[in-house]
């Protein structure tokens, strides 16, 4: 295979330099008789949607074919590396393709019956939660997805899912199995419990309140809000309004103020990803749409941009534009921690050493 050339800025050390890319691995040695690739412009590891799911479309399971064509819509948006947070079918297909984004896969989601999206999740009662913890360990790539909260439709509320001790037991065993946990969570009342438990994760966390940031920053927990999301919960609010008024008077609040608690957490130290949540209720490939949800936040764009590429990576276990990684990456005309329009108009994206654009 022909080696390939590019130079530009390389992110995040902000260095110019000359790389080349030999049997899919990167290098700063130089090599003679390479193919030029880029010959200036902004060059960074491809961005991570930490929250997704491959298998998963609006209006049911997603077969092979489809898993492909979601898994294409992100990478060819520069998401090389997906962490899928749960998912009902096999799509370990993805993985087996050199052309498909790295994916990083949870198992099925961990539910509750009656307590979550129905059967989308495997679903077991309290005293079963350690016992399916220990199979999703076993089917997952180093993590497991609980559902922690839902509406409990004889309260007609946001409830947390699982007893503390329960939570606690749950989360020690993924611990000790060497697997990460991430929640949903969408209310306040879910949050003690998980943090004390030792939560890994927190997916969307719209109940984050001044009180817990401490604690969630002193442990380095992760939230990825997923805020293209959660800009569906007036609909969802909508719909259920008239049978659940309180719900809905909290899912609508819960929106109001999650750019000002992503905020607060960003400012408090948390580490704040990028995940789309595309699948359940939004389509594949919008991982710019989220970079830019979490901008307009208010969290500084220079810091969007790490999170959403080099740090997730390196949350993930992943390597960035290091000698000899692998050369997952992408070529931007401007700086994007300057321009998020340029995002629009990837001038390079390179996958496994492959030229994809
Ligand atoms: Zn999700």
């Amino acid at each position: 295979m022909t080696a390939l050339h590019l130079r530009g800025v390389f992110l995040p050390e902000e260095e110019q330099r000359d790389a080349w890319i030999i049997d899919g691995r990167l290098s700063f040695e130089p090599v003679s008789d390479a193919d030029t690739i880029a010959g200036d412009g902004w060059i960074l590891p491809g961005f991570v949607d930490a929250h997704c799911h491959i298998g998963v479309t609006t209006e049911g399971w997603a077969d092979a074919d489809l898993q492909v064509e979601q898994a294409v819509l992100d990478r060819d948006a520069g998401a090389l590396l997906l962490r899928d947070a749960g998912a009902p079918v096999d799509n370990t297909g993805v993985q087996r393709r050199e052309d498909l984004p790295r994916l990083v896969r949870a198992g099925r989601h961990i539910a509750r019956p009656r307590r979550y999206i129905r059967d989308l999740g495997v679903e077991v009662e309290p005293q079963d939660l350690v016992a399916e913890v220990e199979h999703q360990a076993a089917r997952g790539d180093g993590w497991i997805k609980l559902a922690a909260d839902w509406i409990d439709r004889s309260v007609g509320e946001l409830t947390p899912v699982w007893p503390d001790d329960v939570l606690a037991a749950a989360i020690g065993r993924a611990h000790e199995l060497g697997v990460r946990v991430a929640a949903h969570t969408f209310s306040e009342a879910a949050l003690p419990g998980l943090i004390n438990a030792g939560i890994d994760s927190i997916e969307h966390g719209t109940g984050i309140t001044e009180d817990l940031l401490d604690e969630i920053a002193r442990r380095q927990i992760a939230v990825v809000p997923t805020l293209i999301n959660i800009d569906t919960f007036p609909e969802i609010a909508a719909a259920a309004g008239e049978k659940f008024p309180a719900y809905a008077a909290h899912m609508r609040a819960l929106h109001r103020s999650s750019r000002q608690r992503i905020r607060d957490a960003f400012e408090a130290g948390v580490p704040i990803y990028t995940g789309t949540d595309a699948g359940g209720s939004l389509p594949h490939g919008l991982i710019r749409d989220e970079i830019t949800a979490l901008v307009q936040a208010g969290i500084p764009q220079a810091e969007v941009i790490a999170q959403a590429s080099w740090r997730a990576r390196n949350w993930l276990g992943f390597t960035s534009l290091t000698d000899g990684a692998p050369a997952d990456l992408v070529v931007y005309d401007e700086d994007p921690r300057q321009s998020l329009a340029t995002l629009h108009q990837p001038r390079r994206i390179v996958l496994r050493g492959r030229i994809i654009l």
